[in-house]
């Protein structure tokens, strides 16, 4: 098994950012139709329906996306590693007594799943929270409609501005702060007017895409899609080649220097030779388990020997 064709992994990532972009698209379509002052509980009931099934195919999506490319992620590493230990001239150790025909398979299938797993765990759990935030956008348009109902009941014609400046402020739930002057000429909105002014704003924090809470922040859902895909393909890579390193009984690893390297903690490990263990005597323990070190990292790990170490020094 020495494929070292090289899998477009780039289009790959590309792949599943647009699967949530058009999501992303389809879902700002649906509570864009939705204004504050003919909203109702059964328009709002619809309209949350269409989404979770818009997020449910995003799952499905998501799940699929996962078992192929970390799986060919995977493949794609463990084939390299294998071809540069033949290269090195390592020798995979004979398998032991007793030892199972077809365990370092298992394991590799075990690692595969393990990878797939949690890339889908991932999604899922960002899925739902595009499904939180329309709800929290469906609320907001259900408390604006309540208000704007109250107000068109007291038969108020004008505000004053300061009023107007509240009443939106309140509107929109503390949730979008107004940061616009209302001059005194606005104190002459009339109740449509305000529902379009509040229209606008709650457009304003979905048009972004912005749909995706991870630990209390936004994100816009390609690029957090496409994140995860990157971080989640390079760590199941950097896994095959540990997981060789393990079936062949090689130990060292070296991150190799790339091109403008990402952070300046990669910069420190590039062009340096690990101890995958961490018990070589000469060698320090591969840091944090390999790359990919932070979000979007580039760096990779070859397997490299003492013998390979000695032929390059020479
Ligand atoms: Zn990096």
């Amino acid at each position: 098994m020495s494929r070292l064709g090289l899998i477009p992994k780039e289009e790959m990532v590309k792949r599943i950012g647009s699967a949530y972009a058009g999501a992303s698209r389809s879902i700002v379509t649906i509570l864009r139709d939705l204004n504050p002052d003919s909203y109702t509980a059964t328009a709002g009931g619809a309209a949350l329906a269409r989404v979770r099934a818009i997020v449910e195919q995003l799952n499905m999506k998501a799940a699929e996306w996962a078992r192929r490319s970390v799986k060919a992620a995977y493949q794609e590493s463990r084939g390299i590693a294998e071809t540069r230990l033949e290269a090195i001239g390592a020798q995979r150790p004979k398998p032991k007594k007793g030892a199972k025909a077809g365990s370092a398979d298992k394991r590799h299938k075990k690692a595969i799943a393990l990878a797939v797993k949690r890339t889908t765990r991932d999604y899922l759990k960002a899925n739902r929270t595009i499904l939180v935030t329309a709800g929290r956008y469906l609320s907001t348009l259900a408390y604006a409609r309540k208000k704007l109902d109250d107000y068109r009941e007291a038969s108020v014609q004008a505000f004053t501005s300061e009023a107007i400046k509240d009443y939106i402020k309140k509107t929109v739930a503390g949730a979008l702060v107004s940061k616009s002057k209302y001059n005194a000429g606005e104190a002459d909105l009339t109740s449509k007017d305000i529902a379009g002014k509040i229209r606008a704003k709650l457009l304003d924090q979905i048009g972004g895409g912005d749909f995706i809470i991870v630990n209390g922040k936004s994100y816009n859902v390609k690029s957090y899609a496409e994140l995860v895909a990157r971080t989640r393909m390079r760590e199941s890579q950097t896994q095959a080649t540990i997981e060789l390193a393990n079936e062949f009984e090689n130990d060292l690893a070296e991150i190799p220097r790339h091109d403008n390297p990402c952070e300046e903690i990669c910069a420190e490990y590039q062009g340096k030779v690990y101890s995958i263990s961490g018990k070589h005597p000469d060698y320090p323990m591969l840091p944090d388990g390999g790359p990919p070190f932070h979000p979007r990292c580039e760096c990779t790990l070859n397997l490299t020997s003492e013998t390979a170490l000695r032929w390059r020094n020479k």
